[in-house]
C-alpha cells in the first residue's frame, strides 16, 4: 500500500474542560486510524487514552499478515491489558478507562475493518448521505436495541454517558469488530462524543458536505461547530478517505 489513503486528525479541549483526555492516531500509509476518549481522575483519563492509542498503533502498524479483523480485536485487548497494568502500578490511576474506535484499511484496499469499545463513533459519508457505522456501547443504546426506549428518547438522555464497556475497567473485553466495503469517494469520520453529543448526524453531514475537498478544513469546521454549540467536552475528529484513483 503506497499512500492509498489520506487522513487528518484534530483534537480540542472544548470550552468548559480544563484538560483534554482524548487521544488519536492517524497513519494513512499503514491504513490505521484511531480515536480514544479517556476517563478517570488525577489526569488518568489522558494516560488511558494515550496508552490505548499507543497499544493499537504498536499492534497494527507493523504490517503483520495476520487476519486484519483478528488483529484489530487483538490490539484492543492489548490496550486493555496495558491500561490495567498501568493502573495496578500507579494507584492514582485506579479506575481509569477509555473508549477506542479503530478504522483499519484492509491490505488489498477492498474495504475496512472497524473495531469498537465504548461510545466513540465511526461514520461514512457516501454520495451525500451520512451513515453511522458503529453502535454506541451505552446503556441507553442497549435499551433502544431492546425496544425499551425510542431512538428519539435516547438523544440527551440523562444516562447517555453510562458505558456498557470501556478499556481498562474489566479483565475481559468484547470488542465489536465489523468489516465494510469501501469505495473511492467515501469519507470516513471517527469522533469522540464531544462532537456527536452537540451536533446531530444532519449537522455533521452538512459540515462535511459543505467543507469541500480539504480534510484539514473539514476537521477544523467540525471542531469549530462543536465549540459554537458550547464545547462542553473535549472534541476529537479523524477524517480518512481512499486517495483518488
Ligand atoms: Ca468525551
Amino acid at each position: 500500500m503506497d499512500e492509498a489513503w489520506t487522513g487528518v486528525g484534530k483534537t480540542d479541549v472544548g470550552r468548559v474542560r480544563s484538560a483534554n483526555e482524548d487521544a488519536y492516531g492517524v497513519h494513512p500509509r499503514e491504513g490505521v486510524f484511531v480515536v480514544a476518549d479517556g476517563m478517570g481522575g488525577h489526569a488518568a483519563g489522558e494516560v488511558a487514552s494515550r496508552l490505548a492509542v499507543d497499544a493499537v498503533e504498536e499492534a497494527l502498524l507493523d504490517g503483520s499478515d495476520d487476519d486484519a479483523a483478528d488483529m484489530v480485536a487483538e490490539s484492543l485487548r492489548r490496550a486493555n491489558d496495558r491500561i490495567r497494568r498501568s493502573a495496578e502500578e500507579n494507584p492514582a490511576r485506579e479506575g481509569m478507562g477509555t473508549t477506542a474506535t479503530i478504522l483499519r484499511v484492509l491490505p488489498d484496499d477492498t474495504g475496512i475493518v472497524l473495531g469498537q469499545v465504548g461510545d466513540s463513533r465511526a461514520y461514512r459519508l457516501r454520495e451525500g448521505s451520512l451513515e453511522r457505522l458503529t453502535r454506541d456501547q451505552t446503556w441507553v443504546q442497549r435499551q433502544v436495541d431492546a425496544g425499551l426506549l425510542e431512538a428519539g428518547e435516547a438523544e440527551g438522555h440523562p444516562y447517555s454517558n453510562i458505558l456498557v464497556q470501556a478499556l481498562g475497567l474489566e479483565t475481559e473485553i468484547e470488542p465489536e469488530v465489523v468489516e465494510s466495503e469501501a469505495e473511492a469517494g467515501d469519507l470516513y469520520l471517527l469522533c469522540t462524543d464531544g462532537l456527536n453529543a452537540v451536533l446531530s448526524d444532519d449537522d455533521i453531514r452538512d459540515a462535511l458536505a459543505g467543507s469541500g475537498d480539504d480534510l484539514e478544513d473539514a476537521a477544523a469546521l467540525l471542531v469549530r461547530r462543536a465549540n459554537e454549540e458550547g464545547g462542553p467536552d473535549n472534541v476529537t475528529v479523524v477524517l480518512a478517505r481512499p486517495a483518488a484513483p
